[in-house]
């Protein structure tokens, strides 16, 4: 058996025969697809429930690309269960493959949903500020950072609850020591990531206040034509509210930005002091 998803040795009520396990789930249609993967809804036949399914041929597998399945896999059992944390059902692999069984959500993201909708109004902004930092805390108090939290990784369950996701990214946070490495977004990656200096958990924070920003204003706070353009314009970290759009937005809530989206990390609002502030609407 191969070592991919070591995981499912030390939670063993995962583990159980591959071939046995995928018996129990028929494969219906298919929700979208990553980098590594084809997420197909599916039907477990035992509970008469429906989840989503990662299906990844180990074949063309790099392996940095099986360390970020096996840690997404990792963190999110880890982490499980939150109520605004993606959960993950159950996981197998046999020689060719690997599934790993999540709880299903609606196929549109919060990108989606700005993109469909523009700005959201103040309260509805708070309300999924609020439910991500929830789960951004969460992480950071389990040992974890996120470190790719952008609007592409939220989803809604099917009572519209909000679910943060695909922790590929993730990294332990050690002891005194910092973590270091380019990984996340253009738009939502902190400076300190740019510029190549180690970093800790304060990066997601970060990412959560460009999302608040996002929400708020319908694009991002830091924008270029390119890569390289947008990465000089979060360095310059200028954060401006054009009053077309911010004239509306609430004296408590431009605060929090602030605080978020403060360039330097030691200056910058840990999430859980944030979410005690997320409720400025
Ligand atoms: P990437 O790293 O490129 O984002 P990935 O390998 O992490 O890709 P996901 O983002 O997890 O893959 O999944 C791909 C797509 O499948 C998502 O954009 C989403 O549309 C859909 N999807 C993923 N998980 C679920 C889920 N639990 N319920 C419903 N749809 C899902
Ligand atoms: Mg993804």
């Amino acid at each position: 058996i191969s070592p991919l998803l070591s995981i499912l040795y030390i939670h063993r009520r995962m583990y159980r025969e591959a071939a046995v396990k995928k018996e129990e789930y028929q494969v219906l249609e298919e929700l979208g697809r990553g980098r590594f993967g084809t997420v197909f809804r599916c039907f477990h036949r035992t509970s008469n429930k429906f989840y989503a399914a990662k299906l990844i041929e180990k074949r063309r597998l790099l392996n940095e690309d099986r360390r970020c399945i096996e840690m997404e896999a990792k963190a999110m059992s880890f982490l499980s269960p939150h109520p605004n944390i993606l959960q993950i059902m159950d996981a197998f692999e046999d020689a060719d493959s690997c599934s790993i069984v999540l709880e299903l959500c609606q196929p549109h993201t919060l990108l989606d949903r700005i993109a469909a909708q523009g700005p959201l109004t103040e309260p509805h902004a708070a309300s999924l500020l609020k439910q991500l930092l929830e789960a951004v805390a969460h992480c950071h108090a389990q040992g974890l950072a996120h470190r790719d939290i952008k609007p592409e990784n939220i989803l809604f369950d099917e009572g519209n609850k909000l679910k943060l996701s695909d922790f590929g990214s993730a990294e332990w946070l050690g002891e005194g020591s910092s973590m270091s490495g380019v990984v996340g977004t253009p738009y939502y990656v902190a400076p300190e990531v740019i510029m190549g200096r180690e970093y800790d958990e304060k990066v997601d924070v970060w990412s959560s206040g460009v999302i608040l920003y996002a929400m708020l204003a319908g694009f991002p706070p830091f924008y270029g034509e390119s890569a390289p353009e947008i990465f000089e314009s979060v360095l310059r970290a200028n954060l401006r509210f054009p009053s077309l759009i911010f004239s509306s937005v609430s004296a408590p809530a431009k605060d929090l930005l602030r605080k978020m989206i403060s360039r330097d990390p030691s200056n910058r609002i840990s999430a859980h002091q944030a979410l005690r502030q997320s409720s400025f609407h």
